[in-house]
C-alpha cells in the first residue's frame, strides 16, 4: 500500500519520471478497464449556492449580481432524453448547494429510470444535504454521488469553503452507509495548500472507501476573492490523477474540463495520466452561460468533441460500470 511520502516523491516527478508514472498508472488502468472510458452527460441545473467558497463564482456573495435559475422537472427529464439519444447512460445532475434541488431532482428520477428501462446509472453532485434526503433520492433512483472534500486540510478548508471538513465527511458517511458509489476529490494549487496535503487528499479518499476520485487545478475565476492567484500547477494536478490511480486502481476518474482551462491540451493529458471517465455537458445553452462554475469562459465538452480525442488514445467511450446491462460485476 503506498504511503503519504511515496504519494509526495510522485507528486513532484517531470519529465522522463512523470512518463514513467503515467506509463503505470495507464497499465493499471487497461487491467481493470481495459481500454473503456465512462461516459457522463451531465446537466447543470442550477446555479445559486448558500455556501461562500472562496474559489467560485456561484458563491453566495454573488448571487446578487448573477442570473440565476433553477431547472424545472420537465427540463431535467428533456435533458435526459438528449443523453440517452447519444448513447450516454450516466444521467449526471449538478448544481449550486441549496434545498431545493432535493425535490425537483427525486420527482423527476423514476420517470428518468423508466425512459431507460433501468439501463441507467443516476450521478449526482448537488452539495451537502440531510441523510433523509439522500435516503429519498436513493429510493426515487439515485446511484451516485459525488461530494469533494476538495483539501483535506481542515484549517485551509475552513479558510477555502467555511464549511467544516467534518461536516463534509459525515455526507460523505451517510451516502456511502446508503449504498451511493460515491466520489470525492480535491483541488491542487489552492493557497497555503502543501504536496503533504495533496498526498493526504489521496490517502483519506481511500480510506474513506470511495468509489471515483478526481482533482481539478485551481482556476482563478473572476468575482472571487482568489482572482488574483496563480492558477493551480497542471502536472501536480496530472501526478495527482496518476497516483490516485495506483493507490485505487479501480476509482472512476475523471479528466476534467478544467485541466483544459489551464493547458491547451491538459484534457488529454488527463488520459494519458490514467483517467477514465470524461463528461460531456448537457445543458441547455441559456443556462450553461449562467453556470459560472470557472468563470465565463470555461472549456465545455458537447457531444461529439469526446469519441475524437478517445480514438486518438487508443480508448473506446463506454456506459456506466456501476449500474445498467454493462455494470461490471465486481461494481454492480
Ligand atoms: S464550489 Fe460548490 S459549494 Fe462552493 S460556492 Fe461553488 S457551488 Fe457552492
Amino acid at each position: 500500500m503506498l504511503d503519504e511520502h511515496e504519494i509526495i516523491d510522485m507528486l513532484k516527478l517531470r519529465g522522463k519520471d512523470q512518463e514513467e508514472l503515467f506509463a503505470k498508472a495507464r497499465k493499471e488502468r487497461q487491467r481493470v478497464f481495459e481500454n473503456r472510458v465512462v461516459l457522463r452527460g451531465v446537466t447543470e441545473i442550477g446555479n445559486t449556492c448558500r455556501v461562500n467558497c472562496e474559489f467560485c463564482p456561484m458563491r453566495r456573495e454573488n448571487t446578487r449580481d448573477n442570473a440565476t435559475f433553477l431547472a424545472d422537472e420537465k427540463t431535467l427529464i428533456e435533458s435526459a432524453e438528449d443523453i440517452k439519444d447519444s448513447g450516454i447512460n450516466v444521467v449526471f445532475f449538478q448544481a449550486g448547494e441549496i434545498p431545493q434541488t432535493t425535490r425537483v431532482v427525486g420527482s423527476a428520477l423514476p420517470t428518468i429510470t423508466k425512459m431507460f428501462d433501468g439501463d441507467v446509472e443516476i450521478l449526482l453532485n448537488l452539495g451537502n444535504k440531510k441523510r433523509s434526503e439522500y435516503e429519498w433520492l436513493r429510493e426515487q433512483g439515485a446511484t451516485s454521488y459525488i461530494i469533494k472534500h476538495e483539501t483535506s486540510d481542515p484549517d485551509l478548508n475552513l479558510r477555502m469553503r467555511h464549511e467544516t471538513l467534518e461536516s463534509r465527511l459525515k455526507c460523505m458517511s451517510d451516502l456511502l452507509e446508503l449504498g451511493f458509489k460515491v466520489g470525492s476529490g480535491g483541488i491542487i494549487g489552492l493557497p497555503g495548500q502543501t504536496l503533504e496535503s495533496i498526498a493526504r487528499d489521496i490517502i483519506l479518499a481511500r480510506d474513506m472507501g470511495i468509489h471515483m476520485c478526481s482533482f481539478s487545478p485551481f482556476v482563478p475565476a473572476p468575482e472571487t476573492p482568489l482572482a488574483h492567484l496563480a492558477p493551480g500547477d497542471v502536472d501536480t494536478t496530472l501526478n495527482a490523477l496518476a497516483a490516485s490511480r495506483l493507490v485505487s486502481p479501480d476509482w472512476l476518474i475523471p479528466s476534467v474540463s478544467a485541466l483544459a482551462k489551464n493547458r491547451k491540451d491538459g484534457q488529454k493529458s488527463g488520459y494519458l495520466a490514467g483517467a477514465n471517465v470524461m463528461t460531456v455537458n448537457f445543458t441547455p445553452k441559456r443556462d450553461s452561460e449562467r453556470y459560472l462554475i470557472y468563470g465565463k469562459n470555461r472549456f465545455v465538452v458537447r457531444p461529439g468533441y469526446g469519441s475524437g480525442l478517445l480514438a486518438e488514445l487508443g480508448l473506446v467511450p463506454g456506459r456506466s460500470v456501476f449500474a445498467g446491462k454493462e455494470a461490471l460485476p465486481e461494481f454492480a
